[in-house]
């Protein structure tokens, strides 16, 4: 039976994602803790949330719990929306963040970004590691869609080497070498040199 992790977000396409990319372990949602409080990212790190959103988490169950705080830093914005990405626009959701980063950056020629991603894995409340990965693009003129429901800024992000957004290239080629992939294999490096680790920390 692979062992459970548990991924501390709400974000279904950073759970799916994470899913696709570390199919030996069984991977749960929060729905697995129905009366899981909304962890309030004070921090203004991506490092800190991580560990906020790890450790709130993981003291309601003996199951290994994977939290990741990721977004967007563009250069021209001075590193924003950074911590921020998710309510850039405030509650409105991807189509409203993604609008205003296009209105703010305007007609702007320095287009440089890059995705990053802090995950941490934490157990019985306590931080066991972090891992992390970045990814560096520019941000377009306007929005490319991909054929399936986008993820967050994968509409206006196009990596290094790519005229084509994330959300054009597709989740197969976005997984080799996203911010979270990066994290990720990080993350499969850390277990390698623990075999035990697995097995031993089953719930
Ligand atoms: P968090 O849940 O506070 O970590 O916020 C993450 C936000 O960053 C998401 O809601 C997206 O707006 C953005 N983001 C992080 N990773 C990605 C990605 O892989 N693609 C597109 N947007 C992302």
């Amino acid at each position: 039976m692979p062992t459970p992790l548990i991924i501390a977000t709400r974000n279904a396409h950073k759970v799916q994602e994470i899913r696709e990319m570390l199919p030996t372990f069984r991977i749960l949602d929060l729905s697995t803790l129905p009366h899981a409080p909304e962890v309030e990212e004070t921090g203004t790190t991506f490092h800190e949330n991580s560990a906020l959103k790890a450790i709130a988490i993981s003291t309601l169950t003996q199951d290994l719990v994977l939290a990741d705080d990721s977004g967007l830093e563009v250069d021209a914005l001075g590193g924003a929306p950074g911590v921020y990405s998710a309510r850039y626009a405030g509650d409105d959701g991807d189509a409203a963040n993604n609008a205003k980063l296009l209105r703010e950056l305007g007609q702007e020629k320095n287009r440089q970004a890059r995705f990053r991603c802090v995950l941490t894995l934490a157990q019985g409340g306590e931080v066991l590691a972090h891992f992390d990965g970045s990814v560096d693009g520019k941000i377009l003129s306007r929005e490319a869609p991909g054929p399936g429901e986008a993820f967050g800024y994968d509409p206006l992000f196009a990596p290094e080497g790519y005229q084509e957004s994330f959300a054009e290239l597709g989740s197969e080629i976005k997984n080799r070498f996203s911010h979270r992939s990066r994290a990720l294999s990080k993350l499969q490096s850390w277990l390698l040199e623990k075999p035990d680790f697995t097995t031993s920390h089953q719930a």
